[in-house]
């Protein structure tokens, strides 16, 4: 999978994902990136990329010319899927991610200031995704949780550590909690169930764990589940 990432700060790149299982990921070349300064496409001297908004308002906008030579650098066939980062995006979700990991490649593109300027947005059919209902200074940290996301998910890169199948929101609920040893610590017990070799029970337990779990913290997943 290859991300090419349209930002101001390619030094912000790959930054987490250099690290542990993502990292050697990147050094087995099962996943790369290239970051395109959007810079490197400025007006005079100071190479501006943004500009007042029309209509008034604070802040400032980045261009849709400059946005557009920045992405036209990229080879069309190596462009794939266009991703703007925003917050009045689609919401990511596991399910979202899972469908993002199947594509060869992705071009995210990651705002600063007020945003991007919307002709280029639509002129290039740009989709906006989310990571969630706050504000970011910068698309970059954003665009790191989309590919942290979608690269645990190539193959080969959790190894047997970890099944995607069953974490949180694979079937529409949260995780189960996790115990290891020692058995008994500060005086506190794993659940009997869990020691019991009994896999039936055990499963029988998580699943209901995972239910309870759910319910509380996140009644809008368990409205939806219980559909
Ligand atoms: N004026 C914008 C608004 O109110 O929606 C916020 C702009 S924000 C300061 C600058 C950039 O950070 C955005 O263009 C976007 O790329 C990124 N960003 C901020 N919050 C984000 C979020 N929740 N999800 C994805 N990207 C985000």
């Amino acid at each position: 999978m290859h991300f090419n990432l349209l930002t101001l700060f390619p030094e912000m790149f790959p930054a987490s994902l250099g690290q542990s299982l993502s990292g050697k990921a990147l050094s087995k070349n099962t996943w790369s990136y290239e970051t395109i300064n959007i810079r490197d496409f400025g007006l005079g001297t100071h190479k501006s990329v943004d500009d007042t908004p029309f209509g008034g308002g604070a802040g400032m906008v980045m261009r849709p010319d400059i946005i557009e030579n920045a992405l036209l650098s990229i080879p069309k066939q190596k462009q794939g899927r266009k991703i703007y980062m925003s917050p009045r995006g689609t919401p990511l979700s596991q399910e979202l991610v899972k469908e993002l990991s199947t594509e060869e490649s992705l071009t995210i593109l990651c705002g600063r200031y007020e945003g991007v300027d919307q002709r280029v947005l639509d002129a290039h059919e740009f989709e906006e995704i989310s990571i969630g209902d706050y504000v970011l200074s910068g698309g970059e940290p954003a665009a790191l949780i989309v590919m942290d996301a979608c690269i645990r998910l190539l193959q080969g890169v959790m190894g047997n550590s970890a099944t995607p199948d069953e974490e949180s929101f694979s079937n529409g609920l949260l995780e189960y909690p996790h115990y290891t040893k020692p058995a008994i610590w500060n005086n506190l017990d794993v659940p009997k169930v869990l020691t019991s070799g009994h896999h039936a029970n055990i499963k029988a337990w998580q699943q209901e764990q995972s239910e309870e779990i759910t319910k509380h913290r996140r009644p809008d997943l368990w409205k939806i589940y219980k559909k």
